[in-house]
């Protein structure tokens, strides 16, 4: 236990940013608690976000194979069924499994693990846990890291209840595959689930209130992307915003849809409703205005990007509470930096190359600077792309939709952005983010030599494309 002795760091909060800097910081020689108040460590990311989507997309995806791809290289597979309650068990399996493996890091590396809701008091260096058993333990720290992450946003009109009407968490637990499922929303997370749901059998809606989905992705590449989604099945309603649900006597759910700019109401029955408006960091109960510690407009802790020191000294925030894109990735680096510069050495955060994926398929995936906002810049820039239609790995797996698109500067061909939408693109966008950020040129990337046949050809082809010509288009 933390034993009344003063921790050198103490975090609140065991989300990938929480747990990484705790892990960091004791590796670093310094004494550290991790206060996380869930019961299991891991945060949003392990619990309910990265982890049991990324099941769930997995599982879904074999059903789709089974269903629709496996006939034509041959292998018939009878009828195929699906058993929620199973594909549920196998999700929470894995989700045990890697939220008990971070306890076991903590052991390993002597973090201290207290259960509890951790809050700031108004004097300097306290924390206070309040344990689900009622009792309170006081903490004192030389530095405390809040890093109490977010939480789904809500919509008015529409009142959640986490079986029909569900936020991310409840479309992770659905016990049956709906028929009807509308995901108000078109984000990362409303486009994950809703193809989970689709590739089982749901009719697919998308209500989103913007004139794009997942802004800001390239647009070339969105377009590719939708293109896909549609002929999965996905209808999209696009610039519209649902104004209220409610429940119909048959015990569907109506939806009023108007245009995102107000006009003339039309209507939409689903069975499920998805609510993925986005997420708000959550600060509840954590004693920021006690510890005087400052929030902006937008409920984010105010911290200095680099030092991620709030206006109060000792405290520092990072994760999906501060501002930035809300990624399990940046978190951690966050959290890193953090105790680095603790620790008394240097840490730094390059927040111009944090890759985004969205874990659909055809998957997307980019890095940096799309080309619209290049042009919008005035910046003079090169465009190479290259089709997995021209890719043999591709072709062979008869999977290949999508390309792959980088933009350079004119002048250096130094890479300004990565763009892929296509089979594996996250993992394939690991080498562009790696050449980005050694400040590598596409030439660095053309002149590598690439194992054949992979599909990480199509990276190095659309490396030559940006400076010249590719090889197989
Ligand atoms: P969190 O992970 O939210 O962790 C914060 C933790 O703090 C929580 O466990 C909470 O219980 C605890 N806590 C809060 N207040 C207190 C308190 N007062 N005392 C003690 N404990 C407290 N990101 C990706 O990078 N890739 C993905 O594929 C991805 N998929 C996602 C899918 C879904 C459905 C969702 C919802 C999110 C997804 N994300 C993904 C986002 C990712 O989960 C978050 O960006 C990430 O978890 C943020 O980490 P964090 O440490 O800041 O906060």
């Amino acid at each position: 236990d933390a034993g009344g002795d003063v921790q050198d760091v103490v975090v609140i909060g065991g989300g990938p940013g929480g747990y990484v800097a705790a892990i960091k910081g004791a590796q670093l020689g310094m004494k550290v608690t991790c206060v996380e108040g869930r019961g299991t460590l891991g945060g949003t990311c392990l619990n309910v976000g990265c982890i049991p989507s990324k099941a769930l997309l997995h599982a879904s995806h074999l059903f789709h194979d089974a269903n629709h791809t496996m006939a034509k290289h041959g292998i018939t597979v009878g009828e195929v069924s699906i058993d929620v309650g199973k594909m549920m068990a196998q999700k929470s399996k894995s989700v045990e499994g890697l939220t008990k493996g971070i306890e076991g890091l903590f052991k390993k590396n002597k973090v201290t693990y207290v259960k509890g809701w951790g809050s700031l008091t108004s004097k300097p260096g306290e924390v206070s846990v309040a344990a689900a058993d009622g009792t309170t333990v006081t903490i004192n720290a030389k530095n405390v890291i809040l890093a109490t992450g977010s939480e789904p946003a809500s919509l008015p009109g529409v009142d959640v209840d986490e079986k029909q009407v569900v936020t991310s968490t409840g479309a992770l637990d659905l016990a049956e595959v709906p028929k009807r499922m509308v995901v108000i929303g078109g984000g990362v997370i409303g486009l994950e689930l809703g193809s989970v749901w689709s590739r089982l059998g749901s009719a697919v809606t998308v209500v989103e209130f913007g004139k794009d989905i997942c802004p800001p992705m390239d647009g070339q590449v969105r377009k590719t992307f939708q293109r896909a989604l549609k002929k999965q099945g996905f209808d999209f309603k696009m610039q519209k915003k649902v104004t209220a649900a409610k429940k119909q006597k048959d015990g569907s759910i109506l939806l009023t849809v108007e245009p995102s700019a107000g006009g003339e109401a039309e209507f939409l029955e689903a069975d499920v409703v998805l609510v993925s408006t986005g997420r708000k960091p959550y600060t509840t109960n954590l004693g920021l205005a006690d510890a005087g510690v400052e929030v902006n407009g937008k409920g984010q802790v105010v911290v200095d990007m680099h030092t991620y020191k709030t206006n109060k000294d000792g405290v520092y925030a990072i994760g999906d509470i501060v501002e930035g894109p809300m990624l399990a990735h940046k978190a951690e680096e966050e959290g890193i930096s953090c105790v680095e510069q603790l620790a008394g050495k240097s840490g730094h955060v390059n927040y111009d190359v944090i890759p985004s994926i969205v874990y659909t398929h055809p998957e997307v995936a980019w890095c940096g600077k799309t080309e619209e906002e290049l042009k919008a810049a005035g910046t003079e820039y090169n465009v190479g792309t290259f089709p997995f239609a021209a890719n043999s790995r591709a072709r062979t797996n008869d999977d290949s939709e999508g390309l792959v698109k980088f933009v350079s500067c004119k002048h250096t061909d130094k890479i300004l952005g990565a763009h892929i939408v296509g089979p594996a693109a996250g993992e394939l966008l690991a080498e562009c983010v790696l050449a980005m950020e050694y400040g590598a040129s596409t030439e660095d990337i053309a002149r590598t030599c690439h194992g054949h046949p992979t599909l990480s050809e199509a990276v190095k082809e659309a490396a030559l494309a940006t400076g010249g010509k590719a090889i197989h288009f």
